[in-house]
């Protein structure tokens, strides 16, 4: 298939990349490097520089293009960003997608792949968390998500647009050559590993009272080319879908830690911190629905296979994608 990958040069995106293109497939690259990397591109990917809040930017790549089918990944993905500019995040992630899939249909290109978010839930009722409990997000970032799923919905009904909408858990971890460089870190992996490498002193952990065995925070630690997995055979679903995309275990911050100081043979000091805002204590996916429908299933479950591979990629990579 020919796929035309918004966010190619991000982290998700990038790893998304390479697996396409081991399977055979043609990808084009379409992004504006606001967030993302030249050199997280893989070199047998075809580049447009663009931007989708430009209607007649993604318009001509379409049409140039003809690809059977969208990835879409291009947002901004920061919760704290998103709660001090709710705009900048209503604006890349609803209007600039609306761009994205009105293109798509001027060009009859009608099968799409969504990067959404399990910060559609906000705080769930339960976990693990399944498809039928209810959206009801917590800040900009969650909502600017949702609301796209809901114009997802329409697309299809009016439009006959197929899509399958991935809400991902924590993404981490890295393939040999592609991993996480955030120009602002502030996921809790990489900022370990920053510690492990000798250029931070400490990590903070963000509360440590919360309701869960030690305190901290719980979260669904999802490998990187699991979820890439979860793309690829998004792209033969014959249904519309929301899936919920994680692992069904639950990895606390200082389980985490720990894991990166047996991983990386380095003591990582740390300095207690209060809450940060937005954060349930405890998301965990339930991932039933894509195991039965589309057969996925993780490979990685263990977090100490996950770090194994970030650390990896950090050490051939301290600076990152330096560009
Ligand atoms: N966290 C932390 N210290 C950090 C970064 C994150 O304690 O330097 C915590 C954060 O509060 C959350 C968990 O680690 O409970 C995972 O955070 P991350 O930003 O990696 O992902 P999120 O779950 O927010 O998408």
């Amino acid at each position: 298939m020919k796929i035309l990958v918004t966010g190619g040069a991000g982290y998700i995106g990038s790893i998304c990349v390479e697996q396409l293109l081991d399977l055979g497939h043609e990808v084009i690259v379409f992004d504006n490097f606001t967030e993302g990397h030249k050199n997280a591109i893989d070199p047998r990917a075809h580049l447009i520089v663009g931007e989708l809040q430009h209607r007649d930017s993604i318009g001509a790549a379409l049409t140039d293009m003809k690809p059977d089918a969208v990835m879409h990944f291009a947002a901004n993905a920061l919760v704290g960003e998103s709660m001090q500019n709710p705009s900048k995040y209503f604006r890349n992630n609803v209007y600039g997608g609306m761009n994205l899939l009105d293109g798509m249909i001027e060009n009859g290109v009608k099968r799409f792949v969504f990067s959404s978010t399990c910060a559609t839930f906000g705080p769930p009722e339960r976990v693990p968390i399944d498809e039928s409990l209810p959206q009801r997000p917590i800040n900009p970032y969650g909502e600017s998500k949702l609301m796209f799923e809901k114009i997802l919905r329409w697309y299809d009904e009016i439009h006959g647009l197929k899509f399958v909408s991935l809400r991902y858990f924590n993404a981490a971890g890295a393939t040999e050559k592609y991993g996480e460089d955030h120009r602002c870190e502030t996921h809790l992996i990489p900022n370990v590993l920053k510690v492990a490498l000798g250029q931070k002193s400490h990590v903070e952990i963000y509360g440590t009272d919360y309701e869960t065995p030690d305190g901290t925070c719980i979260r669904d630690y999802i490998h990187i080319v699991d979820l890439a997995q979860a793309h690829l055979l998004a792209l033969e679903a014959k249904e519309s879908a929301f899936y919920n995309l994680g692992t069904g275990g639950g990895t606390s911050v200082r389980e985490v830690i720990a894991a990166c100081e047996k991983v990386t043979g380095k003591k990582i000091p740390v300095v207690e911190k209060p809450r940060r805002p937005g954060d349930p204590p405890r998301l965990i996916a339930s991932s039933a629905k894509i195991q039965r429908d589309l057969g996925w299933k993780p490979k990685f479950q263990s977090i100490e296979k996950i770090v194994e591979s970030a650390w990896a990629w950090h050490v051939k990579h301290p600076q990152g994608y330096r560009d």
